[in-house]
């Protein structure tokens, strides 16, 4: 390896990222140092090649423009040839967007349902870490034979994170109430929508567990946000481009609650790239905004709103009894047909969120190498 690892490097950059024990704390591996503790300008005084005890390292002593430099820093090679702005790798994702994901149809998914036994789920790492990747590149998996037990729902969202208990509790139940506070609660057709787009932060992972299903109806659904959204912005851009920049207002109330989150349908990263969904005919609100502003925002609306009932998009299939369907509540839309109030069909749902269920994926992947 030659030194343009660290001529390409901008000096603050490199500066910032010194691994030494005066910058980062060698326990947490935290960084010790404000950006108004280095110099303004540092400079790169010497740089050489160093071999160590893991591969060759570069030693940099930083110049004294003035103290405090005068700074001796050593980075390993591997590191330096992985992250200098002149290597192999762009700007990362952060796994969320569509950039790390595997956008899908229904058709593209037969005989290939991301789905696990809850028995090998629970006993295989390995098979663990594929339920869980499913969850981050597809957006969902379905365990299969869990335990119908009462609350078991939130079992299964501590095998991989923390369960977000909201003003629904710890976990809803998903079945015909007497005095419903939301659509969900009776035995009306769901059309495909994300949940809880009203919550800031909006629950990113949802879990929906099948205790009982023998209502005539009440089939479910999936669609992948991220694709229909891809659509759009290749049929419609202008449509696309609307979604993603006019704030949309969702709101839910009953006797004691009263939630509000203003956010765009379709929200990319600084990138551009899409990265979250929110779409929720029943919690829309009322929009605010110029005439050509809402008029704007309602025809791209109703494009992707019937974008997002395309035939062929929609993954249909129907929910048994010790089901738990985990899915990336950022991106897939869920729904389900209508079914008969007197049958009996109780699902119990938890949300949890994504950064859980990462860093699970990460730390089962770490054990796994090391193993
Ligand atoms: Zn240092």
């Amino acid at each position: 390896m030659s030194s343009t690892a660290i001529s390409d490097s901008p000096a603050p950059w490199l500066r910032d990222n010194c691994p030494c024990g005066e910058c980062r704390d060698p326990r947490t591996g935290q960084k010790l140092l404000r950006i108004t503790d280095l110099p303004d300008r540092p400079a790169v005084g010497s740089a050489r090649e160093l071999p160590g005890d893991d591969g060759p390292v570069w030693e940099v002593v930083w110049e004294v423009v003035w103290e405090p430099d005068g700074h001796r820093s050593r980075y390993p090679a591997a590191w330096l040839a992985a992250h200098c702005p002149g290597g192999p790798h762009g700007p990362r994702g952060d796994g969320r967007t569509e950039a790390d994901k595997e956008l899908w149809a229904a058709g593209d998914l037969t005989g290939r349902l991301p789905g696990a036994s809850w028995e090998a789920y629970t006993g295989d790492r390995a098979v663990r870490i594929r339920a869980l990747e499913s969850v981050r590149r597809l957006g969902f998996v379905l365990l299969r034979d869990v335990p119908c037990r009462d609350r078991m729902v939130l079992d299964v969202a501590e095998t991989f994170g923390f369960v977000r208990r909201t003003n629904y509790g710890e976990l809803f139940e998903v079945r015909v109430e007497a005095d419903p506070n939301n659509l969900a609660f009776t035995g009306a057709p769901i059309d495909p929508h994300t949940d809880n787009p009203y919550r800031d932060p909006v629950p990113t992972v949802q879990l929906l567990h099948c205790l009982r299903n023998e209502a005539a109806g009440g089939d479910s659904g999936l669609v992948d946000g991220f694709h229909a959204a891809a659509l759009l912005r290749r049929e419609a851009p202008e449509a696309f481009d609307v979604l993603t920049r006019v704030p949309v207002e969702f709101a839910f109330t009953d006797a004691r609650t009263e939630l509000r989150a203003q956010r765009p349908l379709i929200d990319v990263d600084p990138l551009g790239r899409i990265r979250e969904i929110r779409y929720n005919n029943r919690s829309l609100g009322t929009l605010h905004g110029s005439a050509r502003v809402l008029e704007e925002f309602y025809a791209a609306y109703r494009l992707f709103g019937e974008l997002l009932l395309r035939p062929g998009l929609r993954l249909d299939f129907r929910l048994a009894p010790g089901d738990c369907l985990v899915f990336d509540n950022t991106r897939l839309l869920h729904a389900r047909t209508a079914f008969a109030e007197v049958g009996g069909r109780h699902l119990q749902g938890a949300y949890a969120d994504l950064d859980g269920l990462g860093s699970t994926l990460a730390v089962l992947r770490r054990e796994g190498a090391a193993a």
